[in-house]
C-alpha cells in the first residue's frame, strides 16, 4: 500500500491543529471533514448532567489540576472522588494479584471501597472452552481460563460505581469492557515482556525492538 492510497487519519497528521488553532489543518483532517451536527451532538453530551458529561469534566479536572504531578495510581482515587464512585470494582490478573493487593490497601486509604475480582473466577479449564491441552501455558494438569465476562458480571453484581483493569491479557480487556456495567478505567496494560509498559516498545522501535519494522514478521503474527 502505498503513502497515497492509504486512508489518511491523525496517525499521518503533523500539524494537530485541533489542539490549539496555531497551525494548519492537512487536507484529510477529521476534523475539517465533520458534520457540524455531529461535533455539536459530541459537546451537548459532553455540556449535560448525565454520566458521560460528569466523567469528561471530572477527567478534565484532574488532568489539570494534577499535570505531571501525580502517579496514574493517585490520578484514579483523584477521578474516582470527582464522580462521586464509592464502591470501586476491579478486574485484575492473577499475575498481577500482589500489586491488586497494594491498590486494595490504596483505596481504602482514601476512603473507597475495593473490590477485586481475579481472571480466574470460576475456575473454568481452558479444555471446556474447546481449546487443546496442548494450548496451556503449563500442559498436563487443570489450568482454568480467564472468564473476563463473569468478572464483569461480578462487578456489575456488586453494584461497583467504577471498574479498574489490572493486567487484563489483551482481547479479555476487550470482553470485560463489553461487559462491564460500570465506566472502566485502565491501571495496567498487560505487557509479560516489557513489564507492564507496552509503550515501551513503540520507544525503542528504531533500535532494540527493530523487529517491529519487518513487514514479513508482522504479517505473520
Ligand atoms: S483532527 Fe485534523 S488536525 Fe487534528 S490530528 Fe486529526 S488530522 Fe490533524
Amino acid at each position: 500500500m502505498t503513502t497515497d492510497t492509504i486512508d489518511k487519519s491523525c496517525a499521518d497528521c503533523r500539524q494537530m491543529n485541533c489542539y490549539r488553532q496555531d497551525k494548519i489543518y492537512p487536507k484529510f483532517c477529521l476534523t475539517e471533514a465533520l458534520d457540524p451536527a455531529e461535533r455539536e451532538d459530541t459537546l451537548e453530551i459532553y455540556k449535560g448532567d448525565g454520566l458521560d458529561g460528569r466523567l469528561a469534566r471530572a477527567a478534565a479536572e484532574v488532568e489539570a489540576v494534577y499535570y505531571g504531578k501525580l502517579t496514574r495510581v493517585e490520578e484514579t482515587l483523584a477521578f474516582a472522588r470527582r464522580i462521586g464512585a464509592q464502591r470501586i470494582g476491579v478486574a485484575t490478573c492473577v499475575g498481577l494479584i500482589e500489586e491488586t493487593r497494594r491498590f486494595a490497601e490504596v483505596l481504602r486509604l482514601g476512603g473507597f471501597e475495593p473490590y477485586a475480582v481475579l481472571c480466574k473466577v470460576g475456575a473454568i479449564d481452558k479444555t471446556a472452552i474447546g481449546l487443546a491441552e496442548e494450548m496451556k501455558v503449563k500442559p498436563g494438569g487443570p489450568e482454568c481460563c480467564c472468564n473476563p465476562i463473569l468478572q464483569a458480571r461480578l462487578l456489575n453484581a456488586h453494584k461497583t460505581d467504577l471498574n479498574v483493569v489490572i493486567g487484563l491479557c489483551v482481547g479479555h480487556d476487550s470482553l470485560f469492557i463489553r461487559h462491564s456495567e460500570a465506566p472502566v478505567t485502565v491501571l495496567v496494560a498487560k505487557d509479560r515482556v516489557l513489564a507492564h509498559n507496552p509503550v515501551a516498545a513503540l520507544y525503542t522501535a528504531h533500535s532494540y525492538m527493530k523487529r517491529l519494522n519487518d513487514e514479513d514478521r508482522l504479517k505473520g503474527l
